[in-house]
């Protein structure tokens, strides 16, 4: 395959945990990479976007860092700019990138603060951005150049389930179901396909605070699976949903949380 055969694939949160996976395994799968998380730093190759990089050309694909906050609606223009600069178009979006309160705070004590903020990280930031890149993936379709645009959303279990003491994070996901819906209705007859992903209890950073916690109740039986589901396996999901094999679904969404969908007595 020459190089501009190869799809490209933007990923926002791509550093570490389910972002940094997705990334690796679309490498694996042929994509030529733009990675987004909050910085870079060519000097530290240990970790963050860096650490990514090595790994990605190692598995032989291009990989072009476009750092930048998700809240910060200014640094998309930059994120996009580089990334169509380095590879003319943008095949997949995966939209990853999110936050977690900190602390987590009782629905009755969540400061407004922090409802603002990961509002504007996992809900306004990612509209905002799959919006300018949406109008890019419209641009290459004109142009004949697009390659089976697809956009992915990864939510959450929290889309549709209660936890009350991060409340903040549950609307924020709610947001990013229905906004997969929105774009899946609005661009399926221009051929670009949106999915939803929604994750149980996977093991990342993002859940290192809770998981003595987690894996107490997966003990007791809380997931059918009875384990904590792995990065790779969202990104085995995202690999599969940016092929051919489901070109006739869009605005589907994906539950990947050991049975955690099932509801049992
Ligand atoms: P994580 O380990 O905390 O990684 C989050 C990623 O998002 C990092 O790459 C981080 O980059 C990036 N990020 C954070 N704030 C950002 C911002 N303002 N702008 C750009 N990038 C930003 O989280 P994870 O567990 O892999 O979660 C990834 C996604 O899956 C999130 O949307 C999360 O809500 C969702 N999810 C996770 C779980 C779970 O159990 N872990 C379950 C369901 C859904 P830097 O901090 O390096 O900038």
């Amino acid at each position: 395959m020459s190089r501009e055969d190869r799809p490209v694939a933007l990923i926002t949160g791509a550093s570490r945990g389910i972002g940094r996976a997705i990334a690796l395994e679309l490498a694996r799968g042929g994509f030529d990479l733009a990675a987004n998380a909050t910085s870079w730093n060519a000097a530290q190759r240990e970790s963050g976007l860096a650490e990514v990089e090595d790994r990605v050309m190692e598995l032989g694909a291009a990989f072009e860092p476009v750092p930048g906050d998700l809240a910060e609606l200014a640094d998309h223009d930059r994120i996009v700019a580089a990334t169509l600069n380095r590879f003319g178009r943008i095949d997949l979006l995966v939209n990853n990138a999110g936050i977690a309160p900190q602390p987590r705070v009782d629905i009755m004590e969540m400061p407004p603060e922090s409802y603002d903020r990961v509002m504007a990280v996992n809900a306004r930031g990612t509209f905002f951005l799959t919006q300018r890149i949406v109008r890019s993936m419209l641009e290459a379709i004109d142009r004949g150049s697009a390659m089976n645009p697809v956009v992915i959303f990864i939510s959450s279990v929290s889309a549709v389930a209660s936890s009350v003491n991060r409340a903040e994070y549950c609307i924020s996901k709610a947001a990013i179901s229905r906004m997969a819906q929105l774009f899946a209705d609005r661009l399926a007859a221009h051929g670009i396909r949106v999915y939803e992903i929604r994750p149980g209890i996977i093991r990342t950073e993002m859940t290192a605070p809770v998981r003595e916690t987690y894996d107490r109740r997966i003990a007791e039986g809380l997931i059918p699976q009875q384990r904590w589901g792995e990065p790779e396996d969202i990104a085995k999901v995202v690999a599969q949903l940016a092929g051919d094999s489901l070109a006739y679904a869009t605005g589907i969404v994906l539950e990947i949380s050991g049975g955690m969908n099932i509801r049992r007595l």
